[in-house]
């Protein structure tokens, strides 16, 4: 009898969020059919029957089958999908776009344009991958982000609704009550004030577990940055127990938090795997650098809120053919293979010991 890919990947989501598994944080949401909320897996609620849970495969496909996001494992925080998960470039592109805001206040086909395809292959892609449209997608990011302001921060709403995309007020105050049921101001009721010193706004970044921090440590440090003519400067740090990276974001920034935060998660490579980076490499001659540096990261370049690609690394470099032992490019070249495509993050690992 041949398994039926749909069944086994429910029993696969079934177990994790049992497991309440971290690795498939990000990965899938769980809705549960009762009280209409979608979690993360890693939901630290009780959880519902097998039977009254859907698993959708982003957070706006939850949203489009009328679900609203928990308030207690806020899947606003949840990592995004690795670079490497089954999803076609074009939709992970446009996916990246999209939650960096290019749809706040233009359509669908100036995105289409600027990459290279058709309006109609763009809306198959984000069909097929996400199963939502590019709009639904947006209004998600803007809805999401809008809540967690609302948590994390001061921002006034006025603020918070341009800050997170929404042409006006009126419309960002229409949106969220239908898709959430409850009016903006509702999450401020009796939260604790958030600490943070005025002039700044602090915002988590959630990752999976595990994260080498010293292997992007280096860019944790105060940086000024310019998007669109705003300016301002952003410095990093870990917090290991809360898995998330926390960001203090001079407030001038406060009208370019989309791109920025999307930008934040590419160079801090946050949406990586590393049960599947790790598990590779480790089978592949770095067992035992793994098992110190477990859950490293290749880091990009914050200035131009770059991601590095995973599979560049530098052959020529004397360092790195000292540390993986051999004493030329070629032979680091051959060495390598087995490594692909996470080149860079073997790289990573030898920089780390030397
Ligand atoms: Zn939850």
């Amino acid at each position: 009898m041949v398994a039926n890919p749909q069944t086994t990947r429910r029993d696969a989501y079934q177990l994790a969020v049992d497991a309440r598994d971290p690795r498939f944080d990000g990965v899938f949401y769980v809705g549960i059919t009762t009280t209409r909320v979608y979690c993360r897996p890693c939901c630290p609620s009780r959880t519902a029957y097998d039977r009254h849970r859907r698993f959708f495969n982003s957070a706006a496909a939850a949203e489009r089958a009328g679900f609203r996001p928990c308030l207690r494992c806020r899947p606003e925080l949840a990592p995004g999908r690795s670079a490497t998960a089954a999803v076609s470039r074009l939709a992970r592109v446009a996916a990246e776009r999209i939650a960096a805001g290019a749809l706040n206040g233009r359509n669908v086909a100036d995105l289409a344009a600027e990459l290279g395809v058709s309006e109609r292959h763009l809306r198959r892609a984000l069909e097929r991958e996400v199963s939502v449209s590019p709009h639904e997608l947006a209004q998600t990011h803007r809805l999401l982000l809008a809540k967690r302001l609302l948590v994390d921060t001061d921002l006034p709403v006025t603020r918070v609704a341009y800050a997170s995309g929404f042409q006006s007020l009126r419309r960002f105050n229409v949106a969220f009550r239908e898709q959430y049921r409850m009016p903006p101001t509702a999450l401020r009721r009796g939260r604790k004030a958030p600490p943070t010193e005025s002039g700044f706004l602090k915002l988590t970044l959630s990752y999976r577990r595990p994260l080498a921090w010293e292997s992007l440590v280096e860019l944790g440090g105060e940086t000024r940055i310019e998007i669109n003519g705003c300016r301002g400067t952003v410095s990093v740090e870990n917090s290991a127990a809360g898995a998330h990276l926390i960001a203090t974001i001079s407030e001038s920034l406060w009208m370019v938090l989309m791109p920025l935060v999307a930008g934040l998660r590419r160079v801090f490579d946050l949406d990586a795997e590393p049960a599947v980076i790790d598990a590779h490499l480790g089978t592949n001659g770095l067992g035992a650098l793994v098992a110190a540096h477990p859950g490293v990261r290749v880091g990009g370049v914050l200035e131009q809120l770059e991601g590095a690609a995973p599979d560049a690394f530098a052959p020529a470099d004397r360092e790195l053919q000292r540390a993986a032992g051999v004493t030329n490019t070629k032979a680091l070249l051959a060495l390598a293979e087995r490594w692909r495509p996470w080149r860079a993050y073997a790289a990573q690992l030898l920089r780390i010991s030397i």
